[in-house]
């Protein structure tokens, strides 16, 4: 098999119905429609071996997750994913591999109805790069620098589980709950519900993949505001309370790869959004604050994973 054969059976043969793909895989380039009501959104993220996968997963699950942490960062900017390219580096070519690979990227692209139109199929130490493109009406992107003082910080779902998965007190929780918590490390679930209500609500948006407390403090960057966040509020996740009570917040607030929403809205608007958690407020002071009930006001370091 050569890496002609290996494009033409793992990845052109991935089905798709989008009929805004006017050719994709086969040429040097791919042909693609924009609506001309709309914006197109384009975003990358590269998932390197040993850094953000371990070789040892299985090739279906780093597929979707490679497509679900792309999918999330259209979710940010209230835009629907579209299309995909993907640049697959690889240092060997195992067929049994490549044939996980495509139908888990198969079965999410399906999932999002999203096609895969393009990409590039290189040796070298294992790398997968997504490229994401998705459509907002014309305007209607959310972005980080919208949040205005008195809005309401909303997060969209419980954190931690992810963060706790990769430490080794994972190993000490009885099988079932590692099950649970290892899912959401393999397979987080992009909240695509929310892209519709983001987008008439939301005035500052971001997934939260280095840490709420990370993430929440680019939107107050880009914003150039501050915020307090009332710690009682913050969904921790059920399974991380339970077997991590003492260390559960610290996974919830600096603990990674949650892909929930961190959005802000005016306070009038949270009600639009009944499942998300009201966890603070934006505020003119800049900084990050934290504070239990009534209790005494804490500086939050704003610190999450960082590369380098
Ligand atoms: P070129 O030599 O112009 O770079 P390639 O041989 O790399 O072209 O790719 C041939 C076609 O296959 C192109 O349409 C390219 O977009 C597509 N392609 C290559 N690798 C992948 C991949 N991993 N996933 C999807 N499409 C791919
Ligand atoms: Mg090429």
């Amino acid at each position: 098999m050569n890496e002609f054969s290996l494009i033409q059976r793992y990845f052109k043969s991935i089905p798709h119905s989008r009929r805004d793909v006017l050719f994709g895989i086969g040429d040097d380039a791919a042909c693609l429609q924009v609506p001309s009501d709309m914006d197109l959104l384009v975003s990358t993220d590269t998932l390197v071996a040993g850094v953000h996968f371990l070789m040892d997963w299985d090739a279906y699950d780093i597929a979707v997750r490679s497509v679900n942490v792309n999918v999330s960062d259209m979710v940010a900017m209230a835009a629907t994913p579209c299309w995909v390219s993907l640049a697959l580096t690889m240092p060997t070519l195992d067929e049994s591999w490549l044939q996980r690979f495509s139908r888990g990227l198969s079965d999410a692209l399906c999932a999002h109805h999203m096609a895969l139109v393009g990409g590039d199929t290189t040796r070298g130490p294992m790398s997968i790069t997504l490229t994401i493109h998705g459509f907002a009406p014309k305007g209607r992107a959310i972005r980080r620098c919208g949040a205005q003082i008195g809005d309401a910080i909303l997060v969209s779902g419980p954190l931690g589980a992810a963060s706790m998965a990769v430490t080794p007190f994972v190993q000490a929780v009885n099988d079932k709950d590692q099950l649970v918590l290892m899912d959401k490390l393999l397979r987080p679930n992009p909240r695509v519900d929310l892209i519709e209500t983001l987008r008439f609500h939301a005035s500052a948006a971001i997934d939260i993949s280095d840490g709420f407390c990370a993430d929440l403090h680019h939107i107050l960057e880009a914003s150039q505001v501050g915020a307090c966040v009332m710690l009682e509020h913050v969904p921790v996740h059920p399974l991380v309370q339970q077997h991590q009570p003492d260390r559960a917040m610290d996974f919830a607030l600096w603990g990674g790869d949650d892909y929930e929403i961190c959005f802000t809205v005016p306070p009038s608007s949270a009600h639009f959004f009944p499942d998300c958690y009201v966890v603070g407020v934006i505020e003119r002071e800049l900084g990050l604050r934290g504070q239990i009930r009534q209790g005494p006001i804490e500086e939050l370091s704003s610190q999450g994973y960082s590369h380098f």
